[in-house]
Formats: structure tokens, sequence, C-alpha cells
């Protein structure tokens, strides 16, 4: 199993849960993304209306649930949650619909991969608070209006391109979330050994976020397999070298890039001159999917100098050649 995979396990779940923020306050970088939904709180506050509609597009294990769910405690509301994938059809999300109270929060991860004619109902409910349903069959079939109460949706996506215009158009705030800084990411090294009741010191801490691919969620599961490593192995306490050793042993190097960066980046220089080489050869040739290698890993190599997207391709950097020891020439960029 992948790692530094973004997305959460079965298991992962369960203990991410007890690491989750509850406040804005608490709620850790993204500095850019907090100010501004703390003046929309607050001014939703003040005026005792629901907040307007959110969408949080970003690479998977930035915060986006964790965000979802902070916006609802501070509003003081409900939240339900769902994702787009489990709503089959429209009853499934009447169903939901059918349950919120006004100024509910309803989240829903992946809403990109929302059915056509659910995304279509929600057009009306986001826009108008009603939904207008069929029922009876053949020639006894009528609409029915359903009216709802004022309430927020917030959607989570990897792409906010992936969203259809009209569904986009229909979100009041739209924010952006990044891939988290150092420094931020040892404060949730920090504060996640608190809540583990681990001992470790600042250059471990540094050390985890330094190579965590700019995301909470890797730090937090690197942390753990960490701990692990220092209570078999020393004496429980993580400190730089321990780190250094154990991540060494997960196959996650200086620059925090897993099993899968490295063959990907070796794939691309060693089959494909360091291309340009298209994504589908690509993700063929390391054996994922076009749109994980897409929303996943490209974005955090390109981010990092590692990886540029082209018309033509991918190509693999001059600081990629570097990395991985290979001699590099001009020509190839
Ligand atoms: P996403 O929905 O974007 O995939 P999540 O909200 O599920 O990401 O976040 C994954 C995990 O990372 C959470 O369980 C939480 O423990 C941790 N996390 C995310 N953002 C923060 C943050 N800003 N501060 C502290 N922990 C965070």
């Amino acid at each position: 199993e992948r790692m530094s995979s973004p997305n959460a396990s079965q298991e992962e779940e369960v203990y991410e849960k007890t690491l989750r923020p509850q406040l804005l306050t608490q709620y850790i970088g993204q500095d850019k993304v907090k100010k501004e939904l703390t003046i929309y709180i607050q001014a939703a506050k003040n005026r005792e209306e629901a907040l307007d509609h959110v969408l949080l597009y970003g690479p998977p294990g930035l915060g986006k649930t964790t965000m979802a769910m902070v916006i609802a405690n501070e509003m003081g509301v409900n939240i339900r949650t769902t994702t787009g994938p489990s709503i089959e059809k429209p009853g499934d999300l009447i169903a939901i619909l059918n349950e919120l109270e006004p100024g509910d929060v309803l989240f829903i991860d992946e809403i990109h991969r929302l059915p056509r004619v659910a995304e279509e109902m929600l057009y009306s409910a986001m826009e108008d608070f009603y939904v207008d349903i069929m029922v009876g069959q053949g020639t006894t079939s009528h609409p029915v209006h359903f009216p709802l109460p004022p309430f927020t949706l917030i959607g989570a996506t990897t792409r906010a391109g992936m969203l259809s215009a009209p569904l986009r158009d229909r979100f009041g705030i739209i924010s952006h979330m990044e891939y988290y800084e150092e420094k931020d990411l040892k404060e949730i090294v920090l504060r996640s050994s608190a809540v583990f009741q681990t001992e470790i010191v600042t250059e471990g801490a540094t050390e985890i976020a330094r190579r965590s691919r700019g995301t909470p969620r890797i730090a937090n599961r690197l942390l753990k397999r960490i701990r692990d490593f220092a209570e078999v192995q020393a004496d429980g306490v993580i400190n730089k070298k321990i780190a250094d050793k154990a991540l060494t042993l997960l196959q996650v190097d200086q620059e925090g890039l897993d099993y899968i960066d490295q063959k990907l980046i070796k794939t691309m220089i060693e089959l494909y001159g360091g291309g340009p080489v298209g994504l589908n050869t690509l993700s063929v040739n390391i054996g994922e999917e076009q749109a994980t290698v897409e929303d996943m890993y490209e974005p955090f190599l390109i981010q990092k100098g590692f990886l540029k997207r082209t018309p033509r391709g991918r190509i693999a950097t001059a600081r990629s050649y570097a990395h991985f020891q290979y001699p590099y020439q001009t020509d190839l960029e």
C-alpha cells in the first residue's frame, strides 16, 4: 500500500476524527481561506442567515472535510455529509435534503462525481431552496414542489475545473486549498503527537513536516508509523535521526517523494529521455489511473519543480535529473 497516498483508508478515518480541529482558530495553515471564511461566517451570523454555499477545491488530504466541519461548528449548525458517487439516484439526494434544518450544512465530498440528474436538482435547491420531483408513472406522472429550509452546501473537489459551469456558478464562496508550508505542517505534527501522547523533539517534527508532501493526512500517517518505529527500535522519543531512519525505511526520500513519485520521474527519464511524454503513456507505465496521476501526484511534483506540463506532454526538469543523479543535457527541455 502506498505510504503517502493522500486518500484515507477506513481504519484511518477513525483516528483522523480525533485529530480534527473544531474551530477556525485551531485550524492550522490555509491562512487566506481562513481569513475570508472568518468574515463570511461572522456576516452570516450577524444577519442570522445561512452561510453562502462554499466550494473547496484542492488535492486530497489538505483538510477540506475538516474545514467543512469547522464551518458548521462555527455557524453552530448540524452537518450532514455524503459523497458524489454515493448518490446514485435523485431519491438518495431527496432523502438527505429532507433531513436538513434551517441553516444546516450539507457537505458533498467529490462533488464532481455527482450523477447528472442529482446535480440538476441541486440547481434550484441551492438557488431558491426547493426541488421539483416527478411522482407517479406514465400518464399519472406529475411534478411535486418540495420546499427546503435555507441551508449551506459545501462541496469538495480535487479540481474546480471538473465541475460543470452551472454548478460552479452557484457557489458564492470558492476557496482554493494549497499545499501546507513546512512550519504549518510542523505545528500539525506537534499537535497530533500531543493527541497521541507521543514524545517528539522539534527537529523530529521538522523532519516529518519536510517530507510529508505538504499534506496533513500524510504527515499524520507518517507520524503514526514513525511512532511505532521509535517505540520498538528506540526509547519512544521521535528525534530527527529516528524520523529519518523510519522515513528511509518507508521509501520516502529526502524531498518527501514516495515510491510512486520516484517511479514516475525515473520512468520519464529512463524510458522517455525526460519527455515530453503523454499523461496516458505515463499512467500506464506506472500502473495508476490517469485522473489519479493528474490530481494527486503531478500537482506536488509540479509545485516542487520536478515536472512540467507542456502542450506536447510531461517533461522531467533539470531538478529531477539532479535529484535522481542522472546526467542532464540542456537540449532536452
Ligand atoms: P480532505 O477532505 O481534503 O481530503 P481531511 O479534511 O480529511 O482532508 O484532512 C485529513 C486529515 O488531516 C484530518 O483528519 C486532520 O486530522 C488533518 N488535517 C487537515 N487539515 C488540518 C489542519 N489545518 N490542522 C490540523 N489537522 C489537519
